[in-house]
């Protein structure tokens, strides 16, 4: 299954509908209707979560990320508040698959995952955003602290003893953020990101670099 695929409202709504007629036209005894109800809405809760989760890191996918984005930027433009967006890539990641072996890669991916999920506020969200690129909204967040967390993480990672097969491996990572909301739309603020992102890596990886 895609891990990006998330289920259309429409065809929740149908879905619903259908469950609506299961109920309503099956000969189920009404003793057990309230059994019924709950294991199809147990069911649906968790085809529901599915569809926003990657499976390799048990993050929120990148379809998530659109949705959850788009209405933060939305958010911002209405009640003025703090909204800054974060970028991370792993630094030569290709060459820890080339080198270790994709299994090796997915632990990786796993690993830092699950660091960068614990360096952050509640608040905050994390998103799996392709292979080794993962994207952090930090609601509530002003241009002048920003760094403050992703330095944090950036310095966490460098230091940790990422161990596979009894073998170390070095893992850095590059980040590019961003503050500024006053654009049109979400996708030009998330530009302004991915330039920074840019800007960190072709000045020599294991960087922060924020654009304002
Ligand atoms: P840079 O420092 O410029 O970011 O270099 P890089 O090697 O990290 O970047 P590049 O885009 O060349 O390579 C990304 C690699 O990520 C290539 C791809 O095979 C690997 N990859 C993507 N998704 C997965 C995955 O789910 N598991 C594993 N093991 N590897 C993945
Ligand atoms: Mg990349
Ligand atoms: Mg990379």
């Amino acid at each position: 299954m895609d891990d990006n695929f998330e289920i259309p409202s429409d065809v929740l709504d149908q879905i619903q509908n259908n469950i609506q007629n299961i109920i309503e036209n099956f000969d189920i005894p009404d003793a057990n209707k309230m059994e019924v109800i709950k294991k199809i809405n147990f069911m649906y809760t968790q085809t529901k979560q599915m569809s926003i989760t990657d499976t390799l890191t048990k993050l929120f996918n990148r379809r998530h990320f659109e949705n959850e984005f788009e209405r933060e930027f939305r958010r911002n433009k209405r009640y003025n508040n703090d909204l800054s967006i974060a970028i991370i890539d792993i630094d030569f990641f290709k060459k820890i698959n080339d080198t270790y072996g994709h299994s090796c890669g997915d632990y990786v991916l796993r690993e830092v995952a699950f660091l960068i999920k614990n360096n952050f506020r509640q608040t905050d969200t994390v998103f799996r955003y392709g292979g080794e690129e993962f994207v952090v909204l930090l609601t509530e967040t002003p241009q002048q602290t920003a760094c403050v967390p992703l330095e944090r993480l950036r310095k966490l990672i460098e230091n940790n003893k990422f161990l596979f097969n009894n073998q170390e491996i070095k893992v850095t990572i590059s980040i590019g953020t961003t503050s500024k909301t006053d654009f049109e739309n979400a996708q030009s603020m998330f530009d302004l990101a991915d330039k920074a992102l840019y800007e960190a890596k072709n000045n020599g990886r294991n960087q922060t670099r924020q654009l304002i």
